[in-house]
C-alpha cells in the first residue's frame, strides 16, 4: 500500500469522475519542507509562524521573518504557501510579550487581536511577508478574525506597509492574495458578507469546533462533546464554501479535519477546494480521492446536514464509502 502511495507523490488529486482539488500541507518551520516536497505536496495551505516567536526572548527581526519566509516559498517552487501571520495567546504563550493573565485564554488577547493592538510587531512581520512574496506564490492569511473591522484594520496596515515598501525602492509580489482563517462561528455565519473583501477562506476546524459546541480544545472533560462531525458545523462549513463560491472565490480547510479518512468525501461533497494536513497525510488522502465520485460525496454531504448527531453522520459516511 506504502508503495503504491509513493507513486502518487508528482500527481494531481482528482476523484475517480474528474473533480480536481488542491492537497497542501502544514508546517510549522521550513525544516517541515523536507516531508512536504517527499510526499507531493501540491502546495502549503498552513504555515504557523509562531514557531518563530517562541522558545526565544525576543522579538525576530524582519530579516530573519523574511529569509524564513523566502526558504519555504522558493523550495514550493511557485506552488502555492499560505502563511498566517503570528496567532499567539490561546495556549501559546510568549514570556517576553508579559500578556495578561486571563480567566478563558482562548476567548481573550489573542492572535489578531494582540497583532492590531501592537502594530509594530504586526507590521515587522507584514513587511517580511510582503518581501518575500517577490519570491514566489506567497498569500497572507490572518487568524481568529471575529469582525469586518477587524479585517479591514489588517488589511489597512498590509497596504500601508506596501506602499512604504514601493517607496524604500523594495520589490513585493504582484498581486498578493489575502484572505483570512474561519475558526470563529461569527465569521462562519456571515461569510457572504466576508467573502466580498477576501481574496480566500481556510477554515481551521480545530477552533471552529470548540467554538462551536463550546467545548474548550484542551479538556479531556468535555472530550465527548468536541465534534467535528456534528451537523452544525458541518453547516457552517457548507455556508463558507457557498459564500466563497458566490463571489469567485476559493475555501480551504487546515483544521485537523482536513486530512481525516471520515470527512474527505463529505468536504469533496460539499465543495472544498483545498485540504490542508500533516505531510504524512497527503498520498493516502490523494489515494481515497481516486476513490470517489464528487456526484455520490455530494448526496452523502446533502444527507449529513438532515442528520440530528455527530454519530449519525459518521454511521452514514462508513456505509457510503
Ligand atoms: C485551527 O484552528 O483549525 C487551526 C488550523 O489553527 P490552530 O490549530 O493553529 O489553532
Ligand atoms: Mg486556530
Amino acid at each position: 500500500k506504502k508503495e503504491a502511495q509513493k507513486k502518487l507523490v508528482g500527481e494531481p488529486s482528482i476523484s475517480a469522475d474528474g473533480q480536481r482539488v488542491e492537497l497542501a500541507a502544514n508546517i510549522g518551520t521550513p525544516n517541515d519542507m523536507k516531508g512536504v516536497l517527499e510526499n507531493g505536496a501540491e502546495g502549503i495551505g498552513l504555515y504557523r509562524t509562531e514557531f518563530l516567536y517562541m522558545g526565544r526572548d525576543s522579538l525576530p527581526e524582519e530579516d530573519e521573518q523574511f529569509e524564513a519566509y523566502r526558504s519555504v516559498v522558493e523550495k514550493m517552487n511557485g506552488a502555492p504557501v499560505v502563511i498566517r501571520t503570528l496567532d499567539i495567546g490561546g495556549d501559546k504563550e510568549l514570556p517576553y510579550l508579559d500578556l495578561p493573565e486571563e480567566l478563558n485564554p482562548f476567548l481573550g488577547f489573542r492572535a489578531l487581536r494582540l497583532c492590531l493592538e501592537n502594530t509594530e510587531m504586526f507590521r515587522t512581520q507584514l513587511r517580511a511577508l510582503l518581501r518575500a512574496s517577490n519570491y514566489g506564490n506567497l498569500k497572507i492569511m490572518f487568524p481568529m478574525v471575529a469582525t469586518l473591522e477587524e479585517l479591514r484594520s489588517a488589511k489597512a496596515l498590509l497596504q500601508e506597509e506596501k506602499s512604504r515598501l514601493h517607496e524604500e525602492g523594495a520589490a513585493v509580489g504582484e498581486a498578493v492574495e489575502v484572505g483570512i482563517m474561519v475558526e470563529i462561528p461569527s465569521t462562519a455565519v456571515a461569510a457572504t458578507q466576508f467573502a466580498k473583501e477576501v481574496d480566500f477562506f481556510s477554515i481551521g476546524t480545530n477552533d471552529l469546533v470548540q467554538y462551536t459546541l463550546a467545548a474548550d480544545r484542551m479538556s479531556e472533560r468535555v472530550a465527548h462533546l468536541y465534534q467535528p462531525y456534528h451537523p452544525a458545523v458541518l453547516q457552517l462549513i457548507k455556508n463558507v464554501i457557498d459564500a466563497s463560491h458566490a463571489e469567485g472565490k476559493w475555501t480551504g480547510m487546515c483544521g485537523e479535519m482536513a486530512g481525516e479518512t471520515t470527512a474527505i468525501p463529505l468536504l469533496l461533497g460539499l465543495g472544498l477546494d483545498e485540504f490542508s494536513m500533516s505531510a504524512s497525510s497527503i498520498l493516502p488522502a490523494r489515494s481515497q480521492l481516486a476513490t470517489l465520485n464528487v456526484t455520490v460525496a455530494r448526496e452523502l454531504a446533502e444527507r449529513a446536514l438532515t442528520c440530528g448527531t455527530a454519530d449519525e453522520v459518521e454511521k452514514i459516511v462508513h456505509e457510503h464509502v
